[in-house]
């Protein structure tokens, strides 16, 4: 077996020798460019080189880059899509083109010295011409001149020979691709025809002759660059005489910790265990990063938070609970050595893995049950309508997230003979979906600052950050000291907040400690404070935290501090105002822990502005 570590080395001495400098993988989120949240292939990093800026290690350069394609995500189940995958790049800025680079493409696959593929399983493609760009003549020529037969290289149009650029601006240009078949070996067609999935796909070389400009112009571009990828995954199956790469060393190991932590096999799980493996390893690498990224509700953290519970979800139905971190330790320990950021980040990547498996193992539990009874009480699945409004409520109310509910009510239309949710119709109510959560978030931005002006008018930002903290605390401490903390009273100044609560002894310094690191942590997850208004009896139903005896009228505030009501890490009856993420609150530290009283303790803090 060739191991993923020889193909890395063999891939950079090979450009070594052909003049090349070797850099290091960039973070997984992008420096230069906006227009995507993560780098989604080895030439993100460069674009500034590309653009004609002069690279300090000069025009021939290579390395093996870490990537994240979340737009792959519908087709992570087959054989060969991840949405994290390692890409092998060598680039020309400037310098070498076409001819130089496809000869090299040629020697590096076939070469017995490299990677010594068999010729009659590789097939190629390149660029047709179009009203934008013509025929790409000189690859075409270029394949040929090496020995490729004609009905090996097929003539494509852009949706399949043009690459870029990655956001709506950027280099791009027309690209040659070199396929391996993956089928029997003794099945090989004679033409190559790309419509045939047993034709994987290795390498992509790209020439960058133009730059889409805002406009949606191609622009020639001043310096002529080569861009090449080649996913390592891919590369070691192909290698191996491997049709799967699941089955390389870049996953077995993954796989089998499935197979076992959940007792079934992978052959009959197929689909399943890769995507709890693919999704699990993508979340590793996106909190491991340098630019280490929490689960939340925007961005990339809102990637990762699809990821981990789209693979949390899975593991639940192959019967697993609480496995992600025991995975992500068997991932931290197969990259270690190439990417060291992971065992660096290892608690936060194992930390951040459980919480949110945990919250998100509530919220599943509910949502499930929620779409069951919709089902049910509109006469079953056929009769059932849903719409964008639905949607919203589950994810609002639940914090199903919208794909998921796609998913299942996909699951119940397969069990009753029905088709899946038409593409048109999820594109549409997504949109709807989107536009009520904006409309939401924009609602509860101007109902906060509008109370705080009518309500508390003398009380400050600092006053309602210190508020916030207060129910922190309190859920804090029923956490630490594993008993119902019942308040007996608060008072908040400017610059400290006193709690007042039920308990029979002295707290212990490392209780004390404790709740601060729990409270600390939950600021630094940022979680988003949110109010809702219910009934009384309901909101009693919910759990969250009262004064026993004290009046409340029959419709009451709940504030609740995480994503949902249901899978809320704190939830209190209160009057509000609070700060709208608990992000800006600083670092909260205890000053004093005292007796008022028979079984009363009081808690002083203060909050400490922290550098961000
Ligand atoms: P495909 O058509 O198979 O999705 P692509 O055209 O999107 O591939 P490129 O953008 O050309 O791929 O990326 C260069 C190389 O990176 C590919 O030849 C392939 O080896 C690898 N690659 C691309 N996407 C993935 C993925 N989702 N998972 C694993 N490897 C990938
Ligand atoms: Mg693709």
């Amino acid at each position: 077996m060739t191991t993923s570590a020889e193909i890395r080395r063999k891939y950079l001495e090979f450009f070594k020798e052909k003049g090349h400098a070797v850099i290091p993988s960039a973070s997984l989120v992008p420096e230069n460019d906006p227009s995507v949240l993560f780098t989604t292939a080895g030439m993100h990093p460069l674009v500034p080189y590309l653009l004609g800026e002069k690279h300090p290690l000069g025009a021939r350069l290579c390395d093996v880059q870490k990537c994240i394609r979340t737009g792959d995500i519908d087709e992570v189940g087959d054989y060969c899509h991840h949405t994290f995958f390692e890409m092998l790049g060598n680039w020309s800025l400037g310098d070498y083109f076409k001819k130089e680079v496809i000869a090299w493409s040629f020697e590096f696959l076939t070469s017995p010295r490299w990677l010594g593929l068999n010729k009659n399983r590789l097939a190629f493609s390149v660029f047709a011409g179009d009203s934008d760009a013509p025929f790409d003549s000189e690859a075409f020529e270029t394949w040929k001149n090496l020995g490729v037969s004609e009905n090996r290289i097929a003539k494509l149009p852009k949706k399949n020979n043009w690459w870029g650029p990655a956001g709506e601006t950027g280099p791009c240009g027309p690209d040659t691709e070199m396929f391996y078949w993956v089928g029997d070996a003794d099945k090989v067609p004679e033409s190559f025809n790309d419509d045939n999935p047993l034709w994987m796909e290795i390498w992509n070389d790209v020439f960058m002759q133009y730059n889409k400009i805002i406009d949606g112009k191609f622009e020639p571009l001043s310096q002529k660059n080569v861009d090449t990828g080649m996913g390592l995954e891919r590369t070691l199956a192909v290698v191996n005489g491997l049709d799967d790469n699941y089955k390389t060393d870049l996953f077995w190991p993954i796989i089998e910790k499935i197979e076992n932590l959940s007792g079934k096999k992978y052959d009959e799980n197929l689909k399943g265990m890769r995507i709890i493996a693919d999704h699990l390893k993508a979340a590793t690498f996106i909190l491991g990063d340098e630019k280490g990224i929490a689960p939340s509700n925007t961005g990339q953290g809102y990637v990762l938070r699809r990821l981990i519970r789209r693979a949390v979800r899975y593991g639940k139905q192959l019967g697993m609970k609480s496995f992600s971190a025991d995975i992500a330790e068997v991932i931290i320990e197969m990259y270690k050595d190439v990417y060291p950021e992971l065992l660096k980040n290892k608690n936060f990547v194992l930390e951040n893995l459980g919480q949110e498996e945990e919250k998100f193992e509530k919220t599943l539990e509910n949502g499930l049950k929620i779409i069951e009874k919709i089902i049910e009480k509109s006469g079953g699945i056929t009769s059932f309508h849903f719409n964008g409004d639905t949607l919203f409520d589950l994810f609002q109310t639940h914090g199903f997230p919208i794909e998921l509910s796609f998913e299942e009510i996909d699951n119940a239309r397969i069990k009753n003979g029905l088709g899946l949710v038409d593409l048109e119709i999820k594109e549409s109510f997504t949109k709807q979906f989107f536009t009520r959560l904006k409309r939401h978030q924009d609602m509860s931005r101007t109902s906060s600052a509008g109370m705080f002006k009518g309500g508390l008018s003398d009380a400050g930002e600092e006053n309602k950050k210190l508020h916030t903290a207060t129910h922190l605390l309190h859920q804090a401490l029923h956490d630490v000291l594993q008993t119902e903390i019942t308040q007996k009273g608060s008072n908040i100044t400017v610059e400290r907040l006193r709690f007042d609560f039920s308990f029979s002894r002295k707290m212990t310094d490392e209780e004390k400690k404790k709740v601060e690191d729990i409270v600390n942590q939950k600021i630094a997850q940022k979680l988003s404070v949110h109010k809702i208004i219910m009934k009384k009896e309901e909101a009693e139903k919910t759990g969250a935290s009262h004064v026993f005896g004290d009046k409340y009228g029959d419709e009451v505030s709940i504030y609740y501090i995480g994503d949902s009501l249901d899978s809320a890490y704190s939830k209190e009856f209160c009057g509000g105002p609070h700060v709208d993420n608990i992000g800006t609150l600083g670092h909260f530290r205890i000053i004093k822990e005292e007796a008022v009283s028979a079984g009363v303790r009081r808690i002083k803090a203060v909050l400490d502005k922290t550098s961000n």
